[in-house]
């Protein structure tokens, strides 16, 4: 056989030609390198050579007999085989190649999956090998073996990719070069990419599957945090960072601002910060803690750093309103010091705004609050050194801003209340560094969480009315906003594309599982205003209102003049009221768990109890089962890992959207440990040689590069 190489075009494979190529090239595999890594998308049992008799429906089987009649109305072809222990009908729906080769009394092998077609076994189409009838073959082979299915399309179908994929196999040698160094693959135990590629197509026993799935899975995971890696290694070792150095001095005068002490989890991550900034590298660390545990108090304590050296920070929120609390709750801290604070808001009068940014520029103001979108386009800083990102429930879109300020770039502090699973920490956020707080300031109230139906409205309705006329307070949320059926409420704060994360699941389509139309937002409050909660005050709030406007419900309701909301998603991002303790979410099970833990934060901020109520449509076991894990635990990682679980990384995260390349062999849920092992292997392997230089590491730039294409160009700035 002539050797084989990666680059060789599929056309040329035995069995293909021009016009399957084509076909194949509709699935983007143009050489038998590619056609290599086209890994099955699972694996069928095929049963090796069976006896006729033995023949089970719906099986790949391979049968070997003799040919005892030949029929079939042209242009098919009926072939009866018979084996001694039955006879197997074969069948084509055109003859022409075959009849010719195919003769009364030929020995013959086919493979196909079995059918039964008037009580007889019969494959269509199967796959023949035709022979004398003296000839002499190898007894048959028994017993279990898989084969690959690939995914297809309308004109190239599995059969023929896998055809195709075992002649390729046939050869001694593939074109298969290894990534993975051997240092490595012995430490942990893994087969060589060849025999890994070899046995993913057509495995020999279910072990050898799951030694081939295991070493290309950890081959994915590995470049991928060689990637991280590499990124990391080159921000910390190219950019020079402001050295901030925190004395005792400045520590305690940054504390004595807070009319607390520090939790033991904000002093940790206290440290890492302050590690970092007097490192003379440049931080990007993210923050990540649920609601209200106290990151805004971190952040300031940053910030604060920075101007205690002269230098101004910068706070960006997603949104208007959230900017304009981050401002007021900052500016309590900093009553009575002689820090300098500005709110960019979006409606400021032309001068005022003109002479804020002059200040800006000028260095006469240390502090900047305001959203991403205005502080990005419109400031150019004196003397920058540090920005505080809040991107709340929107975690890994970790833009790289790029700022208008004369000295070097700013160090970095991302913060993000939605809990990220591990696993997706260590892919698409694996270069930076994280601080996590698990525990919130002491003080707070316990929410008892409830899944009804919505049969149950009324009374739950009624109940929670009682309450409000208690002094409490309540947020209803719905998942659209008005009549026109098919919007999605989600209001997306900056101009970025939507972000799957805060979308309820399914909301494009008008109807609910069962078919009801989607409680909108203003039939709700109608539904209750002329209802159960007939009298109280009941704001409205969602997107669609001027921005004038919803800042007009949120102070009324922050000042005890509303009883309740009702509310799109809007709240999940824009509101902090301490004092509201009910929760009402109505077609919960239209929304991600991740979601829910983050509406259901907007009342934990109370000593008081607080109350969450989902109410979930025509809730199926599957819906029950999904959103029990919220009434089981408020500990949003557990709750980030179901959601994982149940979702996807795909649908969560929106994995592409990240760079990250598209896993084919590794899943993110199941293979946890080995993603940990990959991530150890590849920082180490950084560290020793951070340009890849050495000899055994040649393979691993252009693996790198095929993976990557140019979306990760640290990289090639090697
Ligand atoms: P996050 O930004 O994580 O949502 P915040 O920093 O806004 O949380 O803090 C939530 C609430 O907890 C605020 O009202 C804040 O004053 C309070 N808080 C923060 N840290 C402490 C602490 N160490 N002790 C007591 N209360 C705290
Ligand atoms: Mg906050």
């Amino acid at each position: 056989m002539p050797q084989l190489r990666a680059d060789d075009a599929i056309q040329y494979v035995k069995g293909v030609g021009p016009r399957r190529a084509a076909w194949f090239a509709s699935l983007g595999l143009k050489t038998v390198g590619e056609l290599l890594e086209y890994f099955p998308f699972r694996h069928e049992y095929d049963s090796g050579e069976v006896a006729i008799e033995d023949l089970q429906l719906d099986q790949i089987a391979t049968i070997r007999g003799e040919v005892v009649d030949i029929g079939g109305r042209p242009p098919g072809l009926r072939v009866e085989v018979d084996d001694g222990t039955g006879t197997c009908v074969l069948r084509w729906f055109n003859r022409e190649r075959r009849a010719s080769r195919i003769f009364r009394g030929a020995t013959i092998v086919a493979t196909g999956k079995v059918t039964l077609y008037d009580d007889l076994p019969e494959m269509v189409q199967p796959q023949v090998q035709v022979y004398e009838p003296d000839v002499v073959l190898s007894p048959p082979q028994r017993g279990q073996r898989q084969v690959g299915v690939y995914r297809g399309n309308a004109q190239l179908k599995n059969a023929l990719i896998r055809r195709t994929v075992l002649a390729v196999l046939q050869h001694p040698r593939l074109p298969v070069e290894e990534i993975v160094p051997a240092p490595l693959r012995a430490k942990r135990g893994l087969v060589d990419r060849e025999q890994a590629i070899r046995d993913m197509h057509a495995p020999p026993t279910d072990a050898a599957l799951q030694q081939a799935r295991r070493r290309l899975a950890y081959e994915e995971l590995f470049l991928i945090e060689l990637a991280m890696a590499l990124r990391r290694d080159r921000r910390l070792r190219l950019q020079a960072g402001r050295k901030l150095p925190v004395t005792p001095e400045i520590d305690q005068r940054i504390r004595a601002r807070f009319p607390f002490p520090l939790t033991p989890a904000q002093d940790a991550a206290v440290r890492d910060i302050v590690a970092d900034l007097g490192s003379g590298r440049p931080m990007t660390r993210l923050l990540q803690g649920d609601v209200g545990c106290g990151k805004t108090v971190v952040a300031l304590y940053a910030c604060l750093v920075a101007v205690a050296h002269g230098c101004q920070a910068a706070i960006m929120a997603p949104t208007e309103i959230l900017a304009a609390q981050h401002f007021e709750r900052i500016g309590q801290y900093l009553a009575g010091s002689r820090v300098r604070a500005v709110l960019l808001r979006g409606g400021l009068p032309a001068r005022q705004r003109r002479e804020a940014l002059a200040a800006v520029e000028r260095g006469e103001m240390d502090l900047v609050v305001g959203t991403q979108a205005l502080i990005q386009k419109d400031v150019a800083f004196n003397e920058l050194a540090l920005v505080v990102v809040d991107e709340q429930h929107k975690f890994g879109v970790l833009q790289r801003h790029e700022f208008r300020t004369k000295g070097i770039q700013p160090h970095y502090l991302v913060m993000t209340a939605t809990p990220i699973p591990r696993t997706l920490g260590m892919t698409v956020l694996g270069d930076l560094d994280v601080s996590v707080i698990r525990a919130s300031p002491p003080g707070r109230g316990t929410i008892e969480t409830r899944v009804v139906t919505p049969a149950k409205w009324d009374l739950v309705m009624g109940y929670v009315r009682r309450r409000l006329e208690g002094g409490e307070q309540a947020y209803v949320v719905c998942p659209l906003i008005g009549e026109e059926p098919g919007q999605p409420s989600g209001e997306h704060p900056t101009a970025d594309p939507p972000d799957p994360t805060i979308e309820p699941r399914g909301s494009r389509g008008a109807k609910a599982g069962n078919g009801r139309e989607l409680t909108s937002v203003l039939a709700e409050h109608a539904r209750l205003t002329q209802g159960p909660w007939r009298g109280l005050r009941v704001g409205l709030l969602h997107g669609s209102l001027p921005s004038g406007g919803k800042q007009q419900v949120i102070d009324d309701f922050a000042a005890g003049r509303l009883h309740a909301i009702v509310a799109t998603t809007v709240v999940e991002v824009g509101v902090d009221v301490s004092a509201a303790t009910i929760m009402i979410v109505e077609h919960a099970d239209r929304f991600g768990l991740s979601q829910l833990h983050q509406l259901r934060g907007r009342i934990a901020r109370s000593s008081r109890p607080g109350l969450c109520v989902l109410i979930a449509a025509g809730s199926g076991p599957r819906a029950a089962q999904r959103l029990a894990v919220m009434a089981r635990t408020t500990d949003g990682f557990k709750i980030a890992e179901a959601d994982l679980e149940q979702r996807g990384p795909g649908e969560l995260f929106g994995t592409r959207q990240h760079g990250l390349p598209e896993l084919r062999a590794a899943d993110l849920v199941s293979d946890y440990e080995l993603l940990e092992q990959a991530r150890e292997d590849a920082f180490a392997l950084v560290r020793g040689d951070p340009r890849l230089e050495r000899r055994e590491h040649a393979a691993l730039l252009p693996a790198l590069r095929r993976v990557f294409g140019d979306r990760l160009r640290l990289i090639d700035a090697a």
